[in-house]
């Protein structure tokens, strides 16, 4: 298994918020590794993409987004794709909640680069990889079959629901008392993010499989 990454940004909002706070956070970051261990040890590729945690809520169109796909550069000139998670996220203390919604973003990584391999290889429409991240239907369609990537997989991706992985007046708590600040979803970087080669081939043997 290649390296984990997952980071913390400690941004200003970080360095704002009360000890206590920061401790919540901080085990979040702990429990979120540790369930990206247990999926890299069920998929069927050793690179995993990296995961950055923003610590502070990130509204939509007046929705709660807890997690999304990311365009990251870590090196410049270099994009990759990645997964960026809010402090809901972090928040959450349900387990298997964290791990279904790093699933669903990984399974967003993993989808997005075989639309991009398949667009380099066999030419299929660059269309597939525009569209609004909130239009449901345009989720499901940017996530893969779950036993394409996953070892023993045959269920399936979570699916956004109306139910909060935090409860909502503990948040709208967190936001009144200033301890979290408030957002726009992080935005995909222009230019066309470099896929690692484990995935590449990987996709390019489903393709005849
Ligand atoms: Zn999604």
């Amino acid at each position: 298994m290649s390296e984990l990454k997952v980071i913390l940004f400690r941004d200003e909002a970080w360095e704002s918020m009360p000890e206590a706070l920061k401790r919540r956070v901080a085990a979040g970051v702990d429990r979120i590794r540790s369930q990206l261990v247990f999926i890299a040890a069920r998929a069927r590729v050793r690179t995993m993409p990296r995961i950055i945690v923003q610590p502070c809520v990130w509204h939509d169109r007046g929705q709660i987004v807890d997690a999304t796909l990311c365009t990251l550069v870590s090196t410049p000139g270099h994009p990759e794709l990645g997964v960026v998670v809010s402090a809901t996220v972090a928040l959450c203390e349900d387990e298997a909640v964290v791990r279904d919604v790093l699933m669903h973003e990984v399974g967003h990584c993993f989808e997005t680069a075989r639309k991009l391999v398949d667009q380099a290889d066999l030419g299929s429409p660059a269309s597939d990889l525009r569209g609004d991240p909130a239009d449901e239907a345009r989720d499901r369609r940017m996530l893969p079959e779950m036993a394409d990537w996953f070892v023993g997989s045959t269920g399936s991706f979570m699916q956004w629901g109306t139910q909060p992985i935090v409860p909502t007046a503990e948040i709208q708590g967190l936001l009144d008392a200033g301890f979290l600040s408030l957002s726009d979803p992080p935005l995909m970087s222009p230019g066309t993010p470099s896929i690692p080669a484990d995935w590449t081939g990987h996709i390019r043997s489903l393709r005849s499989g």
